[in-house]
């Protein structure tokens, strides 16, 4: 199973990834935020939390950011659940995310990033592209502003994905200023289809 965790280019181009949410309260701040910065992002959303939050999937879209999905339960025993109630969770979310914006998404984050054989089964033949990350600011452990940039530059290479959450106040705070960062750096944000050269959504 190929895990897709950044491009090897040269060019200064990098995604930005936000899982967890939607959260009804930050995401429409964070969406605000990209919106004045004129940036794109991938949301992973997670089905049970996007199902209460219809409108804010119909308004990532409408902005132009793209949704992947990052299971139905999210639970800590997902890794532990059979293929065929893995699949159902995908399905199930995926649909969830039709039924707001009229795509079927295809990318796919695994719940805590876990990939195992069960999983492995549960993809097959699913049409699934399983998307991981290069570049994480470990937001949801160290809530420090600096920290939590310090991290990502510090790591940052050309073709990163950049794994956020905005289920987090402090990430939705940052995200101007790492946008700033990352300009000064030189660094271009993407979308993410585009920096890996698939399609987010079935056709
Ligand atoms: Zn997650």
């Amino acid at each position: 199973m190929k895990v897709l965790c950044n491009v090897l280019t040269e060019d200064k181009v990098i995604a930005l990834t936000f899982d967890d949410g939607p959260d009804q309260e930050l995401t429409p701040k964070l969406l605000d935020h990209l919106h004045d910065l004129g940036i794109p992002a991938t949301f992973f959303c997670i089905g049970r939390k996007a199902q209460k939050n219809k409108s804010l999937l119909k308004r990532m879209h409408l902005d132009g950011h793209l949704i992947g999905t990052h299971s139905y339960s999210h639970s800590n025993w997902f890794d532990l659940y059979s293929s065929a109630h893995m699949r159902r969770e995908m399905e199930q979310s995926s649909n969830l995310v039709f039924e707001a914006i009229g795509k079927k998404p295809l990318l796919f984050r695994p719940p805590y990033g876990v990939i195992n054989p069960i999983l492995r089964r549960a993809l097959r033949g699913s049409g699934f592209h399983v998307i991981g990350f290069s570049n994480r600011a470990w937001d949801t452990s160290s809530r420090k502003k600096e920290v939590i940039l310090t991290r990502i530059l510090k790591n940052l290479r050309p073709g990163d994905i950049i794994l956020l959450h905005d289920t987090i106040p402090e990430t939705i705070h940052i995200i101007k200023n790492m946008a700033e960062l990352l300009r000064q750096a030189g660094y271009q944000i993407v979308p993410l289809d585009k920096l890996l050269n698939i399609s987010a959504y079935e056709l």
